[in-house]
């Protein structure tokens, strides 16, 4: 686990300001979500924090370990995304133990990572099935195996739910706070959708155009939002 100190970082895409000076300081263990309207950044800062964008300004540091130009893969960092491809050639199994397969680690080792990770999920039964047989919310349990396999400091989630349809977005929200719960993982969740964000945040950063609008727990921006965007966002229904 580790806390994650986002300090002034700004992104340009050529001449294109994308992010313009955003601080986030993640404690050790919370579950921080990044919420804001489509294009305002929030990609592109988890992007940054897994090392699969270059930094244009400022510093990203994990623990006391500065990011900036540490590779990926030397980041103690697991991404989820909203198009987990898993591979459709492989069991449940192999797709969950397949990056731990890449470092060498000992078959036995996998296994037991993998059945440990199967067992938070529910998904003991279905480890010799392969994507195919699998559900929507299956699924995703599976690319949420890849990422605990690996034991990662930080889980990063990039709209993890939006091509479910609306009741299973509902019930796998609930799956992730509990696995929060479970791990105590530092995690960042991006989501575009604000009831999302009220229901499962400890910390609320509410971002427009590349800026922090407010960042806080979910009440306070509730009770009281710093601006009209901010009441509007959050207000806004469903
Ligand atoms: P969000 O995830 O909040 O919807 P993004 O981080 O994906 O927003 O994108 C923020 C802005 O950056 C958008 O205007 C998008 O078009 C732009 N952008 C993202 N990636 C690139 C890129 N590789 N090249 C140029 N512009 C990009
Ligand atoms: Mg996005």
């Amino acid at each position: 686990m580790a806390s994650v100190d986002i300090r002034n970082v700004r992104k340009s895409f050529g001449k294109t300001d994308v992010l313009k000076g955003i601080s986030i300081d993640v404690d050790d263990g919370q579950f921080v979500v990044l919420v804001g309207p489509s294009g305002c950044g929030k990609s592109t800062l988890l992007r940054m924090i897994a090392g699969l964008e270059t930094i244009s300004g400022g510093d990203i540091k994990v623990g006391d370990d500065l990011m900036n130009a540490v590779p990926p893969k030397e980041r103690d960092i697991a991404m989820v995304f909203q198009n987990y491809a898993l591979y459709p050639h492989m069991t449940v199994a192999q797709n969950m133990g397949f990056s731990l397969k890449l470092k060498k680690i000992p078959k036995a080792e996998i296994r037991k990572k993998v059945e440990q990770a199967a067992e938070i999920l529910g998904l003991t039964p279905l480890l010799e099935r392969r994507p195919a047989q699998l559900s929507g919310g299956q699924r995703q349990r599976v690319a949420m195996g890849r990422a605990i396999v690996r034991d990662p400091k930080v889980f990063l989630f990039d709209e993890p739910l939006s091509n479910l349809d609306a009741k299973l977005r509902v019930q796998m929200r609930t799956e992730i706070k509990s696995l929060h719960q479970r791990l105590r993982t530092t995690m960042l969740y991006v989501t575009h959708d604000q009831i999302e964000a009220l229901t499962m945040a400890d910390v609320i950063v509410l971002m427009n155009e590349g800026r922090i609008e407010q960042a806080g727990p979910p009440l306070e921006l509730y009770d009281l939002p710093a601006n009209m965007f901010v009441a509007g966002f959050i207000g806004s229904p469903a």
